[in-house]
């Protein structure tokens, strides 16, 4: 039997009503002749309410335990959605992540999948069943501890299960009806895309474009899974949504195809340290230890080159992460700095800070994209605090106050309006 995956998101699983709506969207695609696995997302806003509840009861929290409480909101709506397909007469059951079982790492609210072993869900289908919903974002250590992927991970289940039984694509339906150039939400000038290359889609999703998780793109990059983002409230027939496919199958060509934000930026700069070596492994080493994800990294240039004859050059470091992780990523610095790791004499953080982000292939063959850049940003007056770039993408780190206005003059400068 041919077997799809169909993954919904949390604003399509909001309420009964939503529920609903969805299991009719199964339906159809089980009249079409296939098998189903659904995954589902928990009722939106259901696990931020969950995260606010752990915090409070307990601020440095169990992570094991976060994960037990976060992973709940999935189970509920894999039951309702269950129970919303018996009651149109297809034979569905729910499956929790420790039931399949989703094999993953101990490693607590960004924990990996191991393996997904097939049999208990095909013994299933073999009895006649037609749909399995399968809790997404969710999974069992080793340990056997409930285990969560990281926010957005459902979309990483979902390509996952794609992927462990050979499906024909993975449709992700959620609240908008595709990929578009930027989020529809920060620019009406935003243009839905036919298709976007894994490669572009990865950077997209890593740089903020949260309409799939990082993780996801990558695993459909590796299995080649035929990847789909698609509306769920449109109707399925006049909703083709995005392909997100190998660069060979773009006829688009435009150099830049996106723009990507993330708002919840930081940046620190530790002033004066040595300019010797082991000093830059010795303040990302301490970052890295309390598990402060590093982002952007500036070193300035010294005013004298190292050399080991003439000790006594001094440089400044900056480097950028999520603003939440700021209090632990001082206290690893100050801890580092008073046990001697490190030396420095001012650190000073700024938290008003945002990255926005221009990606596309075609900059592997263009040249000037970055004048283009930092030209749009200074016609409108916005200054750029650090600039990091890679074969497909430039990201620059400006006042949090100027995020729209930069996707906006950034989309407007590369054409991104019209098609091709
Ligand atoms: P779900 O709950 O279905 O997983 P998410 O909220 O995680 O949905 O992702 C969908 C959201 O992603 C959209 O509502 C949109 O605001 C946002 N988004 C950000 N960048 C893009 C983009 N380039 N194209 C489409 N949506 C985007
Ligand atoms: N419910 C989880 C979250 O809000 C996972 C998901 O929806 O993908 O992050
Ligand atoms: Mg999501």
């Amino acid at each position: 039997m041919p077997l799809l995956v169909m993954k919904f998101g949390g604003t399509s699983v909001a309420d009964l009503g939503r529920i609903a709506n969805a299991a009719e969207k199964v339906r159809r695609e089980v009249e079409r002749g296939y098998d189903v696995i659904v995954i589902v997302s928990a009722m939106s806003g259901k696990t931020n309410e969950l995260v606010g509840w752990v915090e409070t009861t307990s601020p440095l929290y169990d992570a094991r335990e976060y994960d037990a409480v976060v992973a709940s909101g999935e189970n509920v709506t894999a039951g309702l959605m269950a129970l919303r397909l018996q009651e149109m007469d297809i034979p569905a059951r729910s499956w929790q992540g420790w039931q399949v079982p989703i094999n993953t790492t101990s490693a607590h609210s960004a924990a990996r999948f191991v393996s997904i072993p097939r049999g208990n869900i095909d013994a299933k289908f073999a009895e006649g069943f037609k749909v399995a919903v399968v809790a997404g974002f969710q999974g069992v250590s080793e340990e056997g501890r409930i285990t969560t992927l990281g926010r957005g991970g459902s979309d990483t289940t979902a390509v996952a299960f794609a992927a462990a039984f050979g499906a024909e694509r993975c449709d992700i339906y959620t609240d908008v009806d595709g990929i578009y150039t930027t989020d529809p939400r920060i620019s009406g000038k935003a243009r839905k895309l036919d298709r976007i290359a894994f490669e572009e889609m990865l950077e997209l999703a890593s740089l903020g474009a949260k309409v799939l998780q990082t993780r996801s793109v990558e695993l459909a990059m590796r299995y080649n899974v035929r990847l789909r983002v698609l509306s769920s409230f449109e109707d399925t027939d006049n909703n083709s949504g995005t392909l997100v496919c190998a660069e060979e199958d773009i006829v688009e060509s435009k150099v830049v195809s996106g723009v990507a934000y993330s708002r919840d930026e930081a940046k620190i700069t530790l002033f004066t340290i040595e300019d010797r070596p082991g000093v830059a492994s010795s303040i990302f080493g301490a970052l890295s230890e309390a598990g402060v994800n590093v982002d952007m990294i500036v070193q300035n240039i010294s005013e004298k080159n190292y050399d080991a004859a003439h000790p006594g050059a001094v440089t400044d470091m900056t480097f950028s992460c999520p603003v939440n992780q700021v209090a632990r990523a001082q206290k690893a610095l100050e801890d580092a700095q008073a046990a001697g790791a490190i030396a420095y004499d001012e650190l000073i953080i700024d938290t008003d800070v945002c990255k926005v982000s221009v990606v596309g292939i075609g900059m592997r063959s263009h040249t000037g994209v970055a004048a283009r850049m930092f030209k749009a940003l200074s016609a409108e007056n916005v200054n750029i605090k650090v600039i990091a770039t890679s074969e497909i993408k430039i990201s620059v780190l400006i006042d949090r106050k100027y995020m729209e206005l930069a996707v906006q003059a950034l989309h407007d400068t590369f054409g991104l309006e019209s098609a091709s």
